[in-house]
């Protein structure tokens, strides 16, 4: 992924940048959403809140010797199927970009269902030149949540014909190591116990909804990283106009932060959105908390910054006089 970024960034440096938006930000007081689906937590928590049919677009852009440099799109999706005990909350994000050589379809899934065993179903694709799977399930047992993580890998060898290569006047051989998905088999299950409210990034970003309209300073949920977990904290900041694509909205900087808990033994650090390092500065509409722009730092010191650019079914308090 990081690897991705940085080649669209070099191939898309010099094109002309995005013309912003001329919207103005009209102030509104906080509306509470239709019909969106909260998940309940433990602890005095405030809900998980799953909007129902909501579509946000991003500009994703990297700072290239000071200029920012779009190198795709952002969509972060959310909805709810079935109805009352049975609902299942969906939040789904997908990252697209392509170069001349370099095509990028990575996409995030997780689902809450309301009810049952499963709390969680997490699936992080990436499709285009370069191809890999993770999947992880949280699962209520009889002695708490267990995680099971499973990622893919090239196939070390098989009898499937199709994973060999031809070989010029030899027989054919099983292919060593491509970038191709279909050659990538599916490791083993590696399992593990996580505590209550445990969460994936993503789902761990719209506990800001309940944040902002709760008037909480501080949030905080244990979140999994692969099967690595970590102690992700949500903190309110400093308040300012932030101008976008969409418009000029008035945000609140909300830090997040990742801590390694004093039970886990991992190294390295915590890999947030898009390959994100260490704290994020998320800008969110101050009334409905909404992302209006998230600014991260990515390795190799690059700057990376995701701009709102369009918005369906969002609250109604985010709405412009241009709509
Ligand atoms: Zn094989
Ligand atoms: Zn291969």
């Amino acid at each position: 992924m990081i690897r991705a970024l940085c080649f669209l960034a070099l191939f898309i440096a010099g094109s002309p940048p995005q013309d912003p938006g001329t919207a103005d930000w009209v102030p509104v007081s906080a509306t509470p959403a239709d019909g969106e689906l909260s998940i309940e937590r433990t602890n005095g928590s405030p809900p998980l809140v799953i909007p129902r049919g909501e579509e946000l677009s991003y500009l994703v852009e990297i700072d290239i010797f000071g200029k920012g440099v779009d190198v795709g799109t952002a969509t972060f999706k959310s909805w709810v199927e079935g109805a009352d005990a049975a609902s299942v909350g969906h939040l789904e994000v997908a990252f697209k970009a392509s170069a001349p050589t370099y095509t990028l379809d990575h996409q995030l899934h997780s689902q809450h269902p309301l009810s049952g065993d499963i709390k969680l179903q997490y699936s992080d694709t990436q499709r285009g030149s370069e191809n890999r799977r993770r999947e992880i399930r949280v699962e209520r047992g009889e002695e708490g949540l267990t995680s099971a993580y499973r990622s893919d890998g090239h196939c070390k060898g098989c009898e499937d014909k199709a994973h060999f290569r031809k070989r010029v006047l030899r027989k054919p051989k099983h292919c060593k190591g491509c970038d191709g998905g279909e050659h990538r088999v599916w490791r083993e299950f590696r399992e593990r116990t996580v505590p209550e409210d445990t969460l994936d990034f993503l789902s761990s970003i719209y506990l800001i909804r309940s944040q902002i309209r709760c008037e909480l300073e501080r949030i905080a949920t244990p979140v999994l990283e692969k099967d690595k977990l970590w102690d992700l904290s949500l903190v309110r900041g400093e308040a300012k106009v932030i101008e976008v694509p969409k418009g000029k909205y008035a945000c609140r900087k909300i830090i997040i932060d990742a801590k390694k808990p004093a039970s886990e033994s991992h190294e390295g650090e915590f890999s947030g959105l898009f390959g994100m390092e260490g704290s994020m500065n998320f800008w969110v509409h101050e009334s409905t908390g909404v992302m209006v722009q998230i600014v991260g730092k990515l390795p190799f010191g690059l700057r990376v910054k995701i701009r709102l650019k369009e918005a369906k079914g969002a609250p109604e308090g985010l709405i412009t006089k241009k709509g």
